[in-house]
């Protein structure tokens, strides 16, 4: 008879706490660590930036997906880490700690929840936030998975990136991919069985189970002296809207710049008889890095330039526009805030 699998209900608390501990690393910037009732973290410029973030089984992941995959515990570390490193880059800053609180039902077994915290830290390292480490976090019980994460960052002793400063005139600029996870997302909801997925198909998937945000392109884009800065979490054409209407501007993108984008995904299109542009310009959670610099400036590396900023046509509501164009016009109908 096979051994009934280890679940979280036949550990204690502590016990469980005691197979997590290991997994994680320790950084400089985390003074405490977890062990205590509360965690200390160095404010290296006197200041902390700040951000939170919530995955739930159902909503945000599946444990078990239309086309047979099966999101890991790995996977779901790996992207609250990707989520909350994100929010922080795109303010030209770098996280310094994590604090990560799991609910989950009694029947997780327990090798999912060290699979999530190896998934954690292998988030925090392969991603290149080397100083950062979990500084504590929290334990409980509930219908389904839960994790919320929330993450502490440093500026650096520059100021913050801001969604509101874009001028008429700056260029608009790209760090990261575009559709990649949403393609994903395509793929792990459809009835194409994974097994059958070429490996580039695959790498789509990973790209939603594991993203990879470009974090050292933050930073790099303040110290340039970028005006505005987000990152791309619900699609292009929601968040540039978001950017535009904050900075009371509009923006018209590259349709060749989006076209390279889309090309690359042209063979999970052609499976799943869809169209790539609606991955580019809705897809969002490849977190990639939108930002506006002041024109003639040498865009830093990895960015490259995607559209221009443009003084607002009306009232400034920050309208996206591709080559002058409204969405709807060149056939792209999903625009919601
Ligand atoms: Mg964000």
């Amino acid at each position: 008879m096979p051994e009934k699998e280890l679940t979280v209900a036949d550990l204690s608390e502590s016990g469980l706490l005691a197979r997590i501990f290991p997994r994680l690393e320790s950084s400089s910037s985390v003074l405490l660590g977890p062990g205590d009732d509360a965690a200390v973290v160095a404010a290296p410029d006197g200041r902390a930036v700040v951000s939170i973030d919530t995955q739930t089984q159902d909503q945000d992941f599946r444990l078990h997906w239309n086309n047979g995959y099966r999101s890991t515990g790995y996977d779901v570390g790996w992207k609250s880490a990707a989520q909350n490193l994100s929010d922080i880059n795109a303010m030209g800053g770098t996280a310094t700690s994590l604090v990560v609180s799991l609910t989950m039902p009694g029947e997780t077994p327990v090798s999912w929840v060290e699979d999530f915290a190896d998934g954690l830290t292998a988030g925090i390292a392969g991603l290149g936030a080397p100083d950062c480490s979990v500084a504590g976090g929290d334990l409980g019980r509930g219908r389904e998975i839960a994790v919320t994460v929330a993450v502490v960052g440093t500026l650096h002793g520059r100021e913050p990136v801001l969604r509101s400063g874009a001028q008429p005139g700056d260029t608009l600029a790209l760090a990261g991919t575009l559709g990649r996870a949403a393609a994903g997302l395509a793929l792990l909801e459809s009835s194409v069985p994974l097994e059958s997925l070429t490996p580039e198909q695959r790498a789509l998937v990973d790209s939603q189970c594991r993203p990879v945000p470009p974090l050292a392109a933050g930073p790099l884009a303040a110290a340039a002296g970028a005006t505005a800065m987000m990152d791309v979490s619900d699609g292009l054409m929601r968040d540039g809207g978001r950017l535009a209407k904050a900075s009371g501007v509009d923006l018209d993108l590259d349709p060749i710049a989006l076209k390279a984008q889309a090309n690359a995904l042209e063979a999970a299109a052609s499976l799943l008889d869809a169209d790539p542009m609606d991955w580019v310009l809705g897809g969002g959670e490849d977190h990639g890095l939108l930002a506006a610099f002041p024109a003639g400036i040498l865009l830093p590396e990895p960015f490259t330039a995607i559209g221009s900023v443009r003084a607002a046509a009306g009232a400034g509501r920050g309208v996206v526009r591709i080559a002058g164009e409204s969405a709807e016009t060149v056939g792209w109908d999903h625009f919601a805030d």
